[in-house]
Formats: structure tokens, sequence, C-alpha cells
């Protein structure tokens, strides 16, 4: 049956495993083109390599991250084994270097793949009261000299922004690349290739889709090099997402501006209101002026928000009576705010700290909030209730 064109604005989701080459020397053109890598290929062959709903759906994040290239992986977890792998090479035994303030899977995938199974030199570099410390991370780059330094822009669940800037250019100076988790942050508040990064990587499954609706990843370049490589690397493992997700991520995405804008703005005004409540210990929020790193937040983002998640924990005479307010506050806002192990959901959603990380934060009365683009007064409301009633009891 011949198709008939059809006049759609939007680029629909071609589900094809395989495309139609018609004829050998089409398939030997497009199978030779194949070695070159290119982001969007002249004939599309087959939909681990490339898929049209997905090429077009990265140009959707290219346009907001303002970058030469983006390619969209199954999942945030794909997009980091892309961008560190493609950097692995049987010639190289130079060290990784990773902050220790990152994503607790990045930390397990490193344990567990990277040091267990590939036997990589690993080294960590750990943050002193609630920051990193620049010049003891100088010394050790230049003792260590790694062939790549990862970090994330704003840590989880503790909120440290790193001084991206800095740590970049000390990084180039001893020869490393960087690759930079930028999820928290969103190209909304900072754009890191700009400033030498050689990598971004987002888990699109938080704000760029922002429905908590769909897993994906992406990864964000300018250089040609490392996106023929990573290209490469994301057919031959089979991370490439899926066109039903790309097809939602690509209209999701649309939106992201406005959500990521007024979820910034609901978590700063929620910061303020929860630095005011008596039963509230303390909160972690880079925008609030005791944060550790509040100083290179107003540097990185250049007031443009500082991101949409707090921290805050409860006040109590030992841990028995802050676990015991946690779990009241946790019953009491259960009816609009969901324990979801998620962040970046269109609502407020919250996690017990000490429940997911152990006692490596030993405050067990510790929250971490996701905040929603929801309407502010009615959050405030909903919260305001649930610790009036802790206050009281
Ligand atoms: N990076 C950060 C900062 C994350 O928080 C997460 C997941 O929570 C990931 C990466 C992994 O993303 P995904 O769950 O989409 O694989």
């Amino acid at each position: 049956m011949k198709r008939k064109e059809v006049n759609s604005s939007r680029m629909p989701v071609y589900r094809d495993a395989g495309f139609e080459l018609f004829d050998a020397g089409t398939t030997a053109e497009a199978f030779k083109k194949e070695t070159e890598h290119e982001r969007e290929p002249d004939n599309y062959i087959y939909s681990r390599y490339r898929n049209p709903t997905v090429v077009s759906a990265e140009e959707e994040v290219m346009r907001i991250e303002g970058c030469e290239w983006a390619l969209l992986t199954q999942s945030g977890m794909s997009a980091i084994d892309t961008a560190l792998s493609i950097f692995q090479n049987s010639n190289e035994t130079r060290p990784w270097l990773f902050f220790t303030e990152i994503y607790g899977g990045t930390i397990s995938f490193i344990e567990s793949v990277l040091k267990k199974r590939r036997g990589l030199d690993i080294h960590y570099f750990t943050p002193e009261n609630g920051k990193y410390d620049l010049k003891e991370f100088g010394k050790e780059i230049s003792k260590l000299k790694p062939a790549l330094v990862y970090i994330e822009s704003i840590s989880n669940p503790m909120l440290i922004v790193a001084d991206v800037q800095e740590i970049t250019r000390i990084a180039k100076k001893n020869g490393s690349r960087v690759i930079i988790d930028n999820t928290f942050s969103t190209p909304l508040l900072y754009k890191p290739l700009n400033d030498g990064v050689d990598i971004v990587i987002h888990s699109a499954t938080k704000y760029f889709s922002g429905h908590g609706n769909l897993t994906a990843g992406v990864i964000c370049g300018n250089s040609r090099k490392i996106m023929q490589d990573a290209i490469e690397y994301r057919k031959f493992v089979g991370h490439m997402l899926s066109p039903d997700d790309a097809y939602r991520l690509q209209t999701q995405i649309q939106s992201f501006e406005l959500r990521f804008s007024r979820q910034c703005s609901n978590a700063a005004n929620l910061a303020e209101y929860f630095n005011k409540v008596p039963v509230i210990r303390k909160v972690w929020f880079p925008g609030l002026k005791n944060h550790p790193t509040h100083t290179i937040a107003k540097k990185l983002f250049e007031g443009k928000g500082f991101g949409a998640m707090i921290t805050f924990d409860f006040e109590g005479k030992d841990g028995k009576e802050k676990r015991r307010r946690r779990d009241k506050f946790i019953k009491l806002v259960s009816e609009k705010i969901k324990l979801i192990p998620t962040l970046g959901d269109p609502h407020t959603i919250l996690m017990p700290v000490e429940a997911v990380w152990g006692s490596k934060y030993p405050e067990p009365g510790m929250i971490r909030l996701s905040v929603g683009f929801e309407n502010y007064n009615e959050l405030e409301k909903t919260l305001r209730k649930a610790l009036d009633a802790i206050g009281k009891s």
C-alpha cells in the first residue's frame, strides 16, 4: 500500500525496528555512511542505531542546553555509562577522580562496575563542612593527574553547589576531562559547556520530562569526536531511547522552562517559610544565606534561581523524637505530598533521608523535598497545617 503524506506539525512516533532501504546500492551507501556516526543520518537503518523520533527529541534538548549535539538514552544511568565508558581505553592507565557528593546510583555504578568489574583506578574527593575545598582539590589533582573529573552541580541531598567554573579551570590545567551531571540545576540555571566542561549529563526522567511518567537520559556536548564515540557506544551496548519515550519527552520538554522556573520560585518561598518554623531545626537550600555554598550558587546561577530541592531536619531532644516527628509529618501530608523515590515531578514529593542514605547523614529527622509546580499558597497551607500540628504535639 502506498502511504499518503500527512501534514502533521509534530514528528510522529516511528516505531519501526528497521527502515526500508529498497536496493543493494542504497544499503551499501547507508552502511558506509553509518561508520561516520552522524547524529542525524541520511538513511535510517535500524532503531537501535538511530531513530527519527529520537533525533527530533534530541533537537529540543539541544535548543534548551544550547549545545552542538545531544544524545538520548534509556535512562540517566545509561547516559552516565556512555559518558564515562567512551573515555575508557586499553592504553590509558591514568586514574579517574569523582566528587563524593553525587547520586547514590552513580556511586554504586562506580563501585560495582568501574572498580570491581572493569578494574579502573578510582579516587574520590570529599567536601569539608558542607563545601568543596578547591585548594585541596588543586593539590589532589596535581598529584593524581586524573584522565577525568566527575561532578554534580548541585548535590543530593545536602544541595552542595560545586564551583564548576573553578573546578573546570583547575582540571583543564592538569589535562583532565570534565563530566558533569547537571540534573538538579538544569540549563535554566547553568550551562556548563560554556565554561569548558566536556560532557553534560541529565537524567531526563526528572525536570526535562517533568511528569514522573518516563525514564530517559541525555548526554550533551560540543566536540564532534566525543559525539561520534558516544553514538558508537550507545549503538553497541543498546542504550538508545525508545521512540515512544522520545515522543513524550519531546512534547513534555516544551513546558520545561515554565515548569522549572515555577518549581524554583516555589522552593525559594518554601525555604524562607521553613526557616521560620520553630519545629524545624535546619533547612538546606542554596538560596538561603546560611547554606555553606550560597555564595557559589549566587555566582554560578546568576540570580536565575537555586533549584527546586529542599532538605530539612526536625527539632527534637533525641533521635527518637526526631523520627517520631518525621513519621508524623509524612503521614499528615500524605494526601497531597507523596513519598515517591524520584524528583522533578509536577507535585511536591518527599523522601526520608535516613531511610535511603542510612547513617551517612546522621540527623534521623531529615526529609528531602522535591518541590512541584502546584499553586504555592495551597502547598504552603498543606505544610503549615502539618507543621503546626507537629509543633503542638
Ligand atoms: N543523576 C541524578 C542526579 C539522579 O538523581 C538520578 C536518579 O535519581 C540519576 C542521575 C539516574 O537517572 P535515571 O534514574 O533516569 O537512570
